[in-house]
Order: structure tokens, then C-alpha cells, then sequence
């Protein structure tokens, strides 16, 4: 069964290039509703635990690297089949593979600085909100 929330993260990259603002409005504008949020920077460990499911990736070192270069913007997003209707409005994980209108296709400049986190789970949507925030942030 689909719940209503998932996880996001505007990466180092779209912060870097003052990309939060139009990239919330999309989020905002596809109905998604902020049921928590925080400006924030990841140290390295911090960001090998959050990816620790890529651990055995070959990009796995340069994604930790990375998601730690700078600071995120965190979000717990809320809307009726969230996790899918997200990953479709954020695109491919490469922007040359991410159709026309999606966050990844107008803000990622490449497959490993994409722009955005989506979860691609329920089970993960629920992990990765729990990481970042605790019930006293959830509004
Ligand atoms: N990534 C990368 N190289 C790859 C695949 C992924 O650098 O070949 C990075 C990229 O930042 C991606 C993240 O690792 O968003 C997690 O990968 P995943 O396959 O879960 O993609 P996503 O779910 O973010 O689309
Ligand atoms: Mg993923």
C-alpha cells in the first residue's frame, strides 16, 4: 500500500547555485505539502550511514564526498502517493535520461550531481524522514 510521504534532499549542488528556491516551488507546485524541513550540512560519516545501502557501489565514495561538500536543504514532503508522484516529478537519476519538466532535467548538471534525493520506497521514505528528524519537528 502506497503511503502519503517521502523524503527529500535539494544535494550540495543545486544549494551552491541558489537553486532551492525554484526547486521548492516545483515541489510546492505539485501539491507536495512541507511536513518537515531543515537547512544542514552532512559530515562524511553522516552521509556513508545515510547511503550505506550503496556501500558495495562503485560511486559510493564519491557520493559520500559529495552529499558532504556542503550544505542540503532536508524535507519530509506529504501528498497522496508521495513516493512515486516524487519520483516522477524529480526524473531519471541521470539528467540526460530525465524527461522534460521533471527537477532533475531543468537543475541536476550530472548523474552523480543530480540535484535532488527522492526516497524509492515507502520503507525508505519512513528511514531516511526518521535520520534527519525527530516527532517534534513534524508539523
Ligand atoms: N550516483 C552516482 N553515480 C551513479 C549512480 C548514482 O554518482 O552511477 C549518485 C547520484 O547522486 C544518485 C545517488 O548516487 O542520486 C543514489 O543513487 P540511486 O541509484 O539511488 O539514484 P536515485 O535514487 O537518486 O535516482
Ligand atoms: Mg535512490
Amino acid at each position: 500500500m502506497a503511503t502519503n510521504r517521502t523524503f527529500t534532499m535539494v544535494k550540495p549542488d543545486a544549494v551552491e547555485k541558489n537553486n532551492i528556491g525554484p526547486i521548492l516551488s516545483m515541489i510546492n507546485q505539485a501539491g507536495f505539502k512541507v511536513i518537515g524541513m531543515k537547512y544542514t550540512r552532512l559530515t562524511k560519516e553522516q552521509a556513508g550511514a545515510f547511503y550505506a545501502v550503496h556501500s558495495e557501489r562503485p560511486f559510493y565514495g564519491e557520493l559520500v564526498d559529495y552529499m558532504s561538500s556542503g550544505p542540503i536543504v532536508a524535507a519530509i514532503l506529504e501528498k497522496e502517493n508521495a513516493v512515486a508522484d516524487f519520483r516522477k516529478l524529480i526524473g531519471a537519476t541521470d539528467p540526460s535520461q530525465a524527461e522534460e519538466g521533471t527537477i532533475r532535467k531543468a537543475y541536476a548538471e550530472s548523474k552523480a550531481k543530480n540535484a535532488v534525493h527522492g526516497s524509492d520506497s515507502d520503507e525508505n521514505a519512513a528511514i531516511e524522514g526518521n535520520f534527519f528528524f525527530s516527532m517534534l519537528e513534524r508539523f
